[in-house]
């Protein structure tokens, strides 16, 4: 079987964990989403993800070099063998570059960048609409999913809130600071021909279908 080496790129509001979830279970790949990779190395003590520690205690940015050092760590693991999908890095050009580096030295490169994207006005409709209960947390959407009586939480009546990040005006900054920071990322895999789009505004299903018929298709074109 060859491997399936994948990045998963998307704006907030795209569907992008749903679709993570999905893939994940359709090809048995382990999904890295780097905040939980930093995290899980500081848990099980790895001498890389301690250095992290010292950073994210700081509250300083973890540097290049060592977030590589720990991501190479766990796509050096058995469980990476056949593949991988990883979510939330690279995010700058140079990281981009460091990845493809580290996977060469082990005679690897990427299979794809998947691109979940959506139009700006869709992901702040989706976004803006999620609102949670402040006993439990559970979610619903004035729109998708709205609760019986309007800002009353179905299941324990307690009130519903918008939070922070889901306000209209954080959204849009939100998406402001994806796209700036994405846009080369997904110019330079475009360019090596390894970029793959996805409509993210189509219903999660078809996403979904339409993702898993394109890795189906690059697995077979790696084989031959
Ligand atoms: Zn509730």
């Amino acid at each position: 079987m060859s491997e399936l080496n994948l990045i998963l790129l998307g704006p907030p509001g795209a569907g992008k964990g749903t679709q993570a979830e999905r893939l994940v279970d359709d090809f048995d790949l382990p999904y890295y989403a780097t905040g939980d990779i930093l995290r899980a190395g500081v848990k099980n003590g790895s001498e890389l993800g301690k250095k992290a520690k010292e950073y994210m205690d700081r509250g300083d940015l973890v540097p290049d070099d060592l977030i590589i050092g720990v991501i190479m760590e766990r796509i050096d693991s058995a469980e990476a063998a056949d593949g991988f999908l990883l979510d939330g890095f690279p995010r700058t050009i140079p990281q981009a570059e460091a990845l493809d580096e580290a996977l060469a030295g082990r005679d690897r490169r990427l299979t794809a960048a998947l691109l979940v994207d959506v139009p700006d006005e869709e992901a702040v409709r989706r976004l803006s609409g999620r609102r949670i209960c402040v006993k439990n947390q559970h979610l619903y959407h004035v729109e998708f999913d709205p609760p019986k009586r309007e800002g009353v939480c179905d299941q324990d009546g307690s009130r519903l809130i918008q939070r922070d990040d889901d306000q209209p005006e954080t959204v849009r900054h939100r998406l402001g600071v994806y796209r700036e920071q994405t846009t080369p990322l997904v110019d330079l895999y475009e360019q090596r021909g390894i970029l793959r789009r996805f409509d993210g505004a189509r219903p999660p299903g078809e996403v979904h279908d339409h993702i898993r018929a394109t890795l189906a298709t690059l697995r077979l074109e790696e084989e031959l």
